[in-house]
């Protein structure tokens, strides 16, 4: 019985790994739950799968969720009441699916713990990378990534020597704008921004697909890799997750449908493989795969994660940052979808890396690049 935690269990991969979760009772516990704001979601969760802990970002939520749930599950509250859930000791799994730099704290309080952890926030990664790979290392903490890319990265180098792995390939569908016309982008809706073709996300990462911001990022840090050795090809279908080239010149892939339950089963069953009723991939019915080079004229944001991993230091943290409040401010009407990359490269532009020392540093450079980016966007002129 493997006992787990999902953090983030209100939204989009938490409540795909709850259901993952509820398909193999005999296989796993849910000890605790954690999110910030839907409490009626939350406390549905908590009926269904009767966690010993619910922890609750906000406190006012947390009052109300207090007040719905069993007698004698413990409601923890704050930013250390869910970091609290992610050391919790009665925990080997740690689902880090919290959104947005938020998801940083408890991300490290589970590594600094020893839990095995499914990594779904990429900004975590994004964030401070390399203080939590290094931390994980030296804590012989597994950090097994739950976005579909990295799963696939990381199951094409099962088994392989990471000495003659030549570059990583991310796959990147596009998104919902890879057809459209550059000159049409900035006349972008926030609906058709968020139709993605292929996948259902939460509404920051969908934009994120179609401005390809943060791509690279995760690898750099997750795998090891030197951003020259990784490389971004956009492949419209999304079933080749992404590829590995050895130095003989082999690529091993991961295909699959574009289903999270299935990359998030992958990190909940490791070591093992779990037998999900998934809709098999139909490779006769697809007929054929298509790939493409990323255009930089319709997505100049995917050149910046590379800037600011050549910046390095706090210069991932700070486009993050901007990056989340760029995208808030294209969710509320506020600026055109173009503006997010413009915005974004101006904040880079701007910031003077400092080296990387701490979790704290790097959410204060994210909070930087967000101000940075909110006065920016205030300049820019509002949409239609
Ligand atoms: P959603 O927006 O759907 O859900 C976000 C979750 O985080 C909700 O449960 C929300 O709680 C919770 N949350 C937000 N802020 C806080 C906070 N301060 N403290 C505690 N909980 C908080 O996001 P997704 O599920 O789409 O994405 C989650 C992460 O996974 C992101 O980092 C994303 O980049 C990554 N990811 C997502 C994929 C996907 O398919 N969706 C694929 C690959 C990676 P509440 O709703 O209660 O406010």
């Amino acid at each position: 019985m493997k006992r787990v935690a999902i953090l983030g269990s209100t939204g989009s991969v938490g409540v795909q790994a709850l259901d993952v979760v509820s398909r193999f009772p005999g296989r796993f516990e849910v000890v605790g739950i954690a999110a910030c704001r839907n409490v009626a979601r939350l406390v549905e969760q908590v009926h269904q799968f009767r966690p010993r802990v619910v922890a609750v970002a906000d406190p006012a939520s947390a009052r109300a969720v207090r007040a719905e749930v069993p007698a004698g599950t413990q409601v923890l509250d704050g930013d250390a009441g869910v970091s609290a859930l992610a050391a919790h000791p009665d925990v080997d799994f740690v689902l880090a699916a919290i959104s947005g730099g938020a998801g940083l704290r408890s991300t490290a309080a589970a590594v600094e713990a020893g839990k095995q952890v499914g990594l779904a926030n990429k900004e975590s990664m994004v964030l401070a990378g390399e203080l939590l790979m290094g931390r994980a290392a030296s804590r012989g903490v597994a950090i097994l990534p739950v976005d579909s890319e990295h799963s696939a990265i990381y199951q094409s180098l099962a088994g392989h020597n990471r000495a003659h792995v030549r570059r990583l390939l991310l796959t990147a569908s596009g998104g919902p704008l890879r057809a459209v016309p550059a000159a049409e982008l900035p006349a972008v809706t926030r609906e058709r921004a968020l139709k993605h073709p292929n996948w259902s996300m939460g509404d920051k990462i969908t934009i994120d697909s179609a401005t390809l911001m943060n791509k690279g990022l995760e690898a750099r840090w997750l795998f090891g890799v030197e951003p020259s050795r990784i490389d971004i090809v956009v492949h419209p279908e999304s079933v080749v997750h992404s590829m590995v080239e050895y130095i003989d010149g082999s690529l091993v892939a991961q295909l699959g449908v574009s289903d999270m339950r299935g990359p998030i089963s992958y990190a909940l069953g490791h070591p093992e493989r779990l037998p999900l009723d998934l809709a098999p991939l139909d490779l006769v019915r697809l007929g054929r795969l298509t790939f493409e080079p990323p255009d930089p004229q319709r997505f100049p944001a995917f050149t910046l994660a590379y800037r600011a991993l050549e910046r390095g230091g706090t210069s991932p943290a700070v486009l993050s940052g901007a990056d989340e409040a760029a995208v808030a401010a294209f969710l509320a009407g506020r600026c055109r979808f173009t503006d997010i990359a413009d915005v974004c490269a101006d904040v880079l532009e701007a910031h003077v890396a400092a080296p990387l020392r701490s979790v704290e540093q790097a959410l204060a450079a994210s909070d930087e690049g967000r101000r940075q980016a909110e006065r920016r966007v205030a300049r820019v002129p509002a949409p239609g």
